[in-house]
């Protein structure tokens, strides 16, 4: 189990990690979102003990080890980049990353033959890294990072610099991997889709400080704050301010938006609502929002097509519709969603 404990890291007098805290448990996975900037690669620096934070704690099984070296620490990290040794061949760099954990030679042979095996690359043992591709010398990273049952597993943006088919192949990898082993991975991104389709938990970080953490469900379906809300997920949103009894945001256009009570405790507060594409259809149902107006932009991405409609009363919303079906620009319609589909964020949070 990791657990970070009000975190803080200083360069100079800025402080790139502020007061952040939160839990891996044993064999969870757990990410770290957030832009580019957000102070990801710092946390994840402060647990291998590459970084000495200004304040705060590192507990790995319940032992503190903020003031340790990095190799008295029993973690496995991924960088962005390849660091694999160019002069050794890939078993040589799983043996040699072993040197420390295993003594005898016969053992740690075996043990790189079985972490090649389960990362799936070990017909490229004897190969030296700059004539592996992309998606093997990534393979070749984690085995090495694997190969002494760290505690935990720190994974930097090691999608970078893959294209579109390998980043989603290795990206399913990485999850295989940490189920088959059951080893505990704080795993680092700035792409939100990523972050929801590989983790237990998500942990959500902007400008240095934590914004919410929780499932990716979630944070997808009860976003907490502005920032979770716009980062995570696509949603239409509106603007306005929160009726009595929380049931309804009144938005500055004078239109009602139902909220099913989503804005109890924040009567008379500015607060805005956010409503997911995939929660909108394009007709009245028995939905208790709905606005008519005109589609004004299809855009098509094969299996669906997200369509602008151009409402008279509450502004733009967006919606996905069928890929390549019969909605036009240009036609008159009218968007219907559900008041439980409302999310609701109150101004100061
Ligand atoms: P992320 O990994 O989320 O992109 P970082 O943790 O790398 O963010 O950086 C967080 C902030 O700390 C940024 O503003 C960055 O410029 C700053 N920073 C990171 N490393 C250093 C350093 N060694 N010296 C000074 N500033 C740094
Ligand atoms: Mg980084």
């Amino acid at each position: 189990m990791l657990e970070v404990r009000n975190l803080t890291k200083k360069y100079g007098n800025e402080a790139a990690v502020k007061e952040i805290s939160f839990v891996a448990d044993e064999g969870e996975f757990v990410t770290l979102l957030g832009p580019s900037g957000c102070g990801k690669t710092t946390v994840l620096k402060a647990v291998a003990g590459l970084e000495k934070p200004d304040n705060g704690k590192v507990l790995l099984r319940n032992e503190d080890v903020t003031g340790t070296k990095p190799e008295e620490r029993n973690v496995g990290i991924v960088f962005q980049s390849s660091s694999l040794f160019p002069r050794m061949t890939v078993r040589e760099n799983v043996e040699y990353a072993l040197k420390p954990h295993v003594t005898d030679r016969g053992e740690r042979r075996e043990r790189a033959e079985d972490v090649l095996g389960l990362v799936k690359i070990a017909e490229k043992a004897d190969t030296y890294p700059d004539s592996l591709s992309g998606g093997e010398a990534r393979r070749a990273e984690l085995a090495r990072a694997l190969s002494y049952k760290p505690d935990v597993m720190l994974l930097d943006e090691p999608l970078t610099g893959l294209d579109r088919a390998l980043r989603t192949e290795i990206r399913d990898e990485i999850k295989r991997i940490q189920v088959e082993t059951g080893v505990t991975m704080l795993f680092v991104t700035h792409d939100q889709e990523e972050a929801i389709s590989v983790s237990d938990r998500i942990v959500v970080l902007n400008d240095g400080e934590k914004e919410q953490a929780g499932t990716p469900r979630r944070l997808y379906r009860r976003p907490e704050t502005r920032f979770v809300a716009e980062f995570v997920g696509e949603s239409t949103r509106f603007d306005g301010v929160v009726e009595e009894g929380g049931k309804g945001v009144r938005l500055t256009t004078g239109a009602k938006v139902g909220v099913n009570g989503r804005g109890e405790g924040d009567e008379g507060n500015k607060a805005s609502v956010y409503v997911r594409p995939e929660n909108v259809e394009l007709e009245e149902g028995d939905h208790n929002n709905v606005f008519s107006g005109e589609v004004v932009e299809v855009t098509e991405m094969g299996s669906y097509a997200e369509a602008r409609v151009e409402t008279e009363r509450v502004g733009e919303v967006i919606t996905k519709v069928d890929g390549f079906s019969d909605v036009r620009e240009g036609e008159d319609v009218v968007v219907g969603f559900d008041d439980s589909d409302a999310i609701v964020v109150a101004d100061d949070a």
